[in-house]
């Protein structure tokens, strides 16, 4: 198989892919996906009931992804609708309508757009297995349920949002089980990835660990 020049990140959510992928993209220049930020901007389409053939316009004319230094906006109609984004409620709604074929196929293609030649890193949790198949370099970042409960109870606090640490645990455990169960593209590691766990490593630690791994890939 022709490898690509892709850098895949898959993993459970709240794993630190996210992250990960931002510093690797902003160290290096590289250009960036967010896939779930594709899946959450479906569900997000849906709430409003457009189509699916106009959530597909939608996300190709009226969105504009921007790369800042520690985040990534995401612009509709001159508005940053990124935090709105990253609530609970469109996370679940998400993670129900990324269980549909169609929904997948459809964002398949707009995945694949990302990709021109220059190299590109893309979070998710079908990079490695089903979108780039072909990447040079997979990484599989995961942690335990309650450290990534952890993390996204920071996150969200830090967004000023309402949040019950037992609830979020059994949130996360029941969209991993989502993810991990259902038939098509489920979340699995790649064969040929790199699983890291980083239940007790900090983001600079996984980065230490993946930057010499790209530096080899990549020259
Ligand atoms: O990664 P994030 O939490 O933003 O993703 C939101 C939801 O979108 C996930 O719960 C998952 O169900 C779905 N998703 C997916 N495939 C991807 C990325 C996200 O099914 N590649």
């Amino acid at each position: 198989m022709m490898k690509i020049n892709v850098i895949t990140i898959d993993g459970p959510s709240a794993s630190g892919k996210g992250a990960l992928a931002l510093r690797i993209a902003n160290i290096f220049g590289f250009k960036i996906l967010d896939s779930g930020a594709l899946y959450r901007l479906y569900a997000y389409f849906f709430k409003m009931n457009f189509s699916p053939d106009e959530i597909i316009s939608q996300i190709n004319m009226n969105i504009i992804f921007n790369n800042h230094k520690n985040r990534l906006s995401i612009i509709y109609k001159e508005d940053d609708i990124a935090s709105e984004l990253r609530s609970e409620s469109i996370a679940k709604l998400a993670s129900e309508l990324s269980s549909k074929k169609e929904v997948r196929d459809t964002l398949f293609n707009i995945q694949r757009n990302f990709y021109d030649g220059d190299i590109l890193v893309a979070d998710g949790r079908d990079m490695g297995t089903v979108v780039f198949k072909d990447a040079k370099l997979k990484i599989f970042l995961t942690a335990s349920p309650e450290e990534r409960a952890k993390r996204r109870y920071l996150e969200l606090q830090n967004r000023g949002q309402e949040v019950n640490m037992p609830a979020l645990i059994a949130d996360i455990k029941k969209r991993d089980f989502n993810d991990s169960s259902r038939e098509i593209s489920p979340l699995i590691p790649a064969e040929d990835s790199i699983t890291i766990d980083s239940s007790e490593m900090s983001l600079d630690e996984v980065f230490s660990f993946t930057e010499s791994m790209i530096r080899k890939e990549f020259n």
